[in-house]
């Protein structure tokens, strides 16, 4: 018998629209027992609901369970160096509203946000009591137990505390990496398929990742696994914003192939370009891609050499493009083909691209609150 929580049943209800006792008990391979006090205290909260019956081969018919999407909200906010975005989502992670606003630092960021947020509030006429929090991504270190932005280079933030943010806002706070969130909204919301265990790449301003362990997210002892961003891979006396040189980000982020853009263009316009200028066999561009790639695949080794993930998935702000490295990689530079590990692990883009970390902070809450305040000590 497997380790059950509330998450896995709520995945499960969700992932197949609905789901009933029997089905969880086989799926999640636990005891009836289990199955049954588990979900009813999903009932007596209000989290799953009983709708219609299924088909049965004899007696009872068996009740389908499924989410209740209104009973709870929560916000997801994500800050990038040149913006902040903030979502507000339903129990089912679905959209609600979604607004975005300049970075121009932290503190006016946190204020705007409050206004952003209370104003959500009033134009959704939404109860206090249903939200569940205000999940938040960052692009570095977060000590989420201590609301402390311990170290975000991107945005020269150093024990950053949210404390004082938390307080003011009166509602719970929950900050995480950026990587993490965009690991929790491809484990939830981001596919059909079923995943358990994947690592998922987030090429942005850097590279973050997170790995997903048997429905989840492992995070080690410092609460810092999954640092491959700042792993060396080059001799290159180029300098990181961690300090250190050659890390991995510096060559397979978003950074590496903006490095020549002129201020004329938009980054946008100027990556649309270059691999435009890729399909049409344009030597520059054909160089610098398949450099960029066999960087971002060097990478990869590590993570599947140390990890030994079933999946690997693309994606962040250059997730448009990950389908195209991918295919680069394995099929045009055959960059998996003499490494045993390949074979058995997929590597895939995600679909849900740069949304993936905002619509993770806003299931933050989600999973701190079930993994947290209603665990139930029974197997
Ligand atoms: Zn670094």
């Amino acid at each position: 018998m497997r380790e059950v929580n509330y998450i896995k049943i709520l995945q499960h209800i969700k992932r197949n629209d609905g789901s009933t006792k029997a089905e969880l008990t086989k799926h999640l391979d636990v005891s009836h027992t289990t199955i049954n006090s588990y979900i009813q205290t999903l009932m007596d909260e209000g989290f799953v609901v009983a709708s219609g019956t299924a088909d049965s081969s004899g007696g009872r018919k068996p009740v389908i369970l499924k989410i209740n999407p209104a009973v709870r909200c929560s916000f997801g906010v994500r800050v990038s160096p040149d913006k902040v975005y903030l979502i507000l989502v339903n129990f089912l992670g679905e959209k609600i509203d979604q607004v975005e606003f300049p970075y121009l630092g932290m503190d006016d960021a946190l204020a705007k946000l409050k206004e952003l947020i209370y104003e959500m509030i009033d134009r959704h006429s939404i109860d206090m009591d249903r939200i569940l929090g205000v999940g938040m991504a960052f692009p570095g270190l977060v000590d989420m137990d201590n609301l402390l932005l311990e170290y975000i280079p991107n945005l020269s933030l150093v024990n950053y505390s949210l404390k004082d943010f938390e307080t003011d806002l009166g509602l719970p706070v929950f900050p995480d990496n950026e990587a993490n969130a965009g690991t929790y909204a491809e484990y939830l919301v981001g596919r059909d398929e079923k995943l358990e265990s994947f690592v998922y790449v987030s090429i942005a301003e850097g590279i973050g990742t997170g790995i997903m362990n048997d429905h989840f997210l492992f995070r080690g002892k410092n609460k810092r696994a999954g640092e491959f961003g700042h792993l060396k891979v080059s001799d290159q006396k180029v300098r990181c914003n961690c300090g250190r040189y050659g890390c991995w980000e510096l060559f397979a982020s978003m950074r590496a192939l903006l490095r020549d853009r002129p201020e004329s263009v938009s980054e946008q316009g100027y990556l649309a370009r270059l691999f435009k200028d890729y399909d049409r066999g344009d030597p520059q561009a054909v160089d610098k891609i398949e450099r960029y790639v066999r960087y971002l695949f060097a990478g990869l080794d590590v993570i599947l050499l140390s990890v030994d993930p079933s999946v690997i998935i693309i994606g962040g702000d250059l997730g448009d493009y990950a389908g195209k490295f991918i295919d680069i990689g394995v099929n045009k530079l055959g960059l998996t083909k003499y490494f045993y590990g390949y074979e058995s692990v997929r590597i895939i883009p995600s679909n849900i691209k740069s949304n993936a970390a905002l619509l993770g902070a806003a299931l933050l809450p989600l999973e701190q609150i079930f993994r947290f305040r209603y665990r139930l000590n029974i197997n």
